[in-house]
């Protein structure tokens, strides 16, 4: 059985920690130091890295935890990470401790960005990075809100039960602007309820699930005609397909 610890960085960073054994694997460290004290303090051996996109707050301590452990670095193709010694593309399959991985190619949040599942142990887990938020999805920096929305349909494919790790804790602000889009969805309600009582006792929000995430994440709900109309309302312009209601919900969030 594996545990999957989240390490805080940076302002809001998660770098989540999957243990096994004496063995771990760290998923998206922006920062040697805090991983570097968690693995001494317990005594464990670091067998590899899981890398999302090039983002610094995702790869910054990378260098530093490869030169002091040895350990394999699985990332996306491309060569514009240095350290990355196996380079992953869509569907790609490798295992590590106890784990079988597959990578899913989700552009939008940058053209690097990958996601890493598996479903081989009882559960079936999602290392989401910067594309899926709880209550949100990743800023486009690099790609197409068409790109972004065919990313996020992916991963709304897998399993609802998946357990979904994010790389920030976003949840409080991304779901006041849920509530904004979509005011009358009583699931959301009340898991806003939820979050603001993790959140004023400073406690982590995540993970998530993709079952919950469908029922609160407006970027998910494009069927959703509440969301549909009230970003018509805030762009006063018809939204003609859910493409179109993509980019428009995205917009807004940007400037919300
Ligand atoms: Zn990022
Ligand atoms: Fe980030």
């Amino acid at each position: 059985m594996n545990s999957i610890i989240p390490l805080s960085a940076f302002t809001d960073n998660y770098i989540w920690v999957i243990v096994y054994g004496n063995s771990a694997i760290v998923v998206d460290p922006g920062d040697a130091a805090p991983v570097k004290k968690f693995l001494s303090e317990n005594n464990l051996n670091l067998i590899a890295i899981l890398i999302t996109h090039h983002h610094f707050d995702h790869t910054g301590g990378l260098l530093q935890l490869v030169e002091e452990n040895k350990c394999s670095v699985f990332g996306p193709k491309g060569d514009h990470i240095d350290g990355i010694t196996d380079a992953l593309s869509e569907g790609d399959k490798f295992s590590v401790l106890n784990l079988n991985f597959s990578v899913l190619e989700t552009p939008g949040h940058t053209l690097d960005h990958i996601v890493f599942y598996s479903e081989n142990t009882d559960q079936k887990i999602l290392f989401s990075g910067d594309t899926l938020f709880s209550g949100g999805c990743g800023r486009l920096f690099e790609g197409s809100p068409l790109q972004m929305n065919e990313s996020l349909q992916k991963i709304s494919s897998l399993p609802d039960t998946t357990i979904i790790y994010c790389a920030h804790e976003y949840t409080q602000s991304n779901l006041s602007f849920a509530l904004a889009t979509n005011p009358s969805n009583r699931k959301l309600i009340s898991h806003s309820k939820t979050v603001n009582d993790l959140r004023s006792r400073n406690e982590i929000t995540l993970p998530t699930t993709l079952i919950i995430e469908k029922e609160i994440n407006p970027f998910l709900r494009l069927h959703d005609k509440e969301i549909v109309k009230n970003a018509e309302l805030f762009h006063d312009l018809k939204l003609n397909s859910k493409q179109e209601a993509f980019a428009a919900i995205r917009s807004w969030k940007d400037s919300f």
